[in-house]
């Protein structure tokens, strides 16, 4: 399996519009973050998670020949934003895609997307086949994918274990249950905001709180705010196994 993190940014992105912080004028390409999603590719299927606004310029850098599905986390716009340019690939597998979300996300793609789901939708628009995500282990041509239900704050959000890799973005609270489900892991890929505590997102010692009580061997941070501070700085104050992630970064397990 072959994980791609084709995002790694907050919802603003990195650089934020205007902002002159050091990290936001960084030359480094490690300091700019696209919104976060991920590409996770078995010998013969490619998924996708999350399709945010980003997503046309994450599948020009990462070309992949088809999407067999796109798991969503959750209903913001930095994780469905970008769902229309799904299209090239409806366009080419001539059927509709098929979108794993939960209920709100399923709720929110039928507004924002209104005219996907028209009775007679206009020729150029994208289809997508809705599928409720259910608390327990489901199949994608023969790949098990266990879902992870956390809290954003008040939100729901789901994360996703595929063998011994698990996702999980936008999180704040996960009960010791769903916990369990990320037991002897060799990847974790978790969010880490920033610094300060957040209503809805685990900050850098939140995050380091929980991977050190789940032990992967190891981990990479996702979903990241300018406020961070420069790659090149944070990467030294990490524990051994955890590493910032960056756009592109490439994970084999
Ligand atoms: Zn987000
Ligand atoms: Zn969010």
């Amino acid at each position: 399996m072959q994980i791609i993190l084709t995002g790694t940014g907050t919802s603003q992105g990195v650089p934020v519009i205007n902002c002159k912080c050091e990290v936001c004028r960084s030359e480094n390409t490690y300091d700019k973050r696209l919104r976060t999603s991920a590409i996770v590719k078995f010998q013969d299927t490619t998924l996708l998670i999350d399709a945010g606004p980003d997503l046309r310029q994450q599948l020009l850098a990462h070309p992949v020949e088809r999407i067999d599905a796109i798991l969503i986390t959750h209903p913001h716009h930095d994780h469905i934003g970008g769902m229309d340019d799904l299209r090239p690939f409806f366009f080419r597998q001539k059927k509709p895609l098929d979108i794993y979300a939960g209920e709100e996300t399923r709720k929110a793609i039928q507004k924002k997307y209104y005219y996907a789901f028209d009775e007679n939708p206009y020729p150029g628009a994208p289809q997508f086949n809705l599928i409720q995500l259910e608390n327990r282990a489901f199949t994608i041509n023969n790949h098990q994918i266990l879902p992870i239900y956390a809290w954003h704050g008040k939100m729901p959000v789901w994360g996703f274990r595929f063998g011994n890799f698990a996702y999980l973005t936008d999180i704040k609270e996960i009960s010791e249950e769903e916990q369990a489900k990320l037991q002897n892991l060799d990847v974790l890929v978790l969010s880490a905001l920033h610094h300060k505590k957040h209503h809805s997102h685990l900050s850098l010692s939140e995050a380091l709180a929980l991977i050190k009580k789940v032990n992967p061997a190891k981990a990479y941070l996702t979903h990241i705010s300018h406020e961070m501070g420069k790659y090149e700085k944070i990467k030294k104050i990490l524990p051994k196994n955890v590493f910032l992630g960056y756009d592109g970064l490439e994970i084999k397990t």
